[in-house]
């Protein structure tokens, strides 16, 4: 089924985020997804890795299983900045035959390949049929790091969305207020589509100081004094996080979002103990 009609179904998607087993680190898929769909997401993601790290392949074999055994909607993401347009041709045709109705089109981290057909995911939105897929794309209430400034940024986001994105994802933020601006901004600019949260819950400090390096997202004081209290009692830390993202949640849905993706970085009790956390609120 299309994402763009389950959002258009629901009053707020749930949705939650996984990434397929690098080469070298074993990981029971089934443990994961039985756990996640247990949870009975509108979705599931699946990462795709450009550079061929080793986790390059899987992503669309596992988008299948969610969607056959788990009986999840599921959704493949797709990055081109590794690819020419025969590479993307040939995994979209692995998509049909598969039966994935849903690709996350990204361009992906800039690698060394001179001869990729695509500079942005604009492009790679173009090439995919909308007819037989939903497409969906990332957007960064905060800008995105390369990006010289977050009007320059909603620009290349409507390009997107004229492209033909049906939907967007947000990469990850700790601040409502930044999202519900970004809003009004994109808003204002013309971009008139659903916007999924992308939510991460906090599992370690290098793991946010690497998304802060990374993805340049901000971290509002409270999470400041979470992180430095609880630096050295891990199940401290991880307590108040997924505390901080359940009252984060719950705002976001407070005012009509239309839907909520948590990055789960495969580890299924973290979103368990979310919904619950949600529950308890
Ligand atoms: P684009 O939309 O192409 O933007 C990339 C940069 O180019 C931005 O700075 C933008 O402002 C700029 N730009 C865009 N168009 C133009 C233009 N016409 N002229 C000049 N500049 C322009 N990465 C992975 O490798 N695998 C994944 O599975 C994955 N999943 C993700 C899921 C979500 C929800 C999000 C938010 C991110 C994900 N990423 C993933 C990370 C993503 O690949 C990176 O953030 C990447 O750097 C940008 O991808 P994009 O599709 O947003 O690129």
């Amino acid at each position: 089924m299309r994402i763009s009609d389950i959002i258009k179904e629901k009053k707020s998607t749930l949705s939650f985020e996984i990434f397929p087993p690098k080469s070298d680190v074993a990981l029971d898929m089934d443990y994961i997804l039985g756990k996640l769909a247990a949870l009975k997401p509108d979705f599931i993601s699946v990462t795709n890795s450009a550079g061929g790290n080793g986790a390059a392949s899987g992503t669309a074999e596992i988008a299948r299983l969610i969607k056959t055994k788990y009986n999840t909607e599921s959704i493949m993401h797709l990055v081109c900045s590794d690819a020419t347009k025969a590479d993307i041709e040939a995994k979209l045709a692995t998509a049909e035959n598969y039966g994935i109705d849903n690709i996350l089109a990204l361009r992906g981290d800039k690698v060394n390949r001179p001869d990729s057909d695509f500079c942005y995911a604009k492009d790679l939105i173009k090439i995919i049929d909308g007819n037989k897929f939903c497409i969906g794309a990332a957007a960064y209430p905060e800008g995105h790091i390369d990006s010289p400034s977050l009007d320059a940024d909603i620009e290349y986001l409507k390009q997107k969305v004229d492209s033909g994105a049906d939907f967007l994802t947000t990469q990850l933020f700790f601040d409502n207020s930044l999202f519900f601006e970004f809003l009004e901004k994109i808003k204002k600019r013309g971009i008139d589509t659903y916007v999924l949260c992308g939510i991460m819950p906090v599992l370690s400090k290098a793991q946010i100081n690497r998304m802060i390096f990374m993805c340049g997202v901000s971290l509002p004081g409270k999470m400041v004094k979470i992180l430095n209290k609880y630096e050295n009692s891990t199940d401290d830390l991880i307590k108040a996080s997924i505390e901080y993202a359940s009252v984060q949640i719950e705002e976001l849905l407070k005012h009509g979002v239309d839907g909520i993706h948590i990055y789960t970085m495969n580890k299924p009790e973290i979103a368990e103990r979310i919904i619950a956390g949600l529950r308890t609120i």
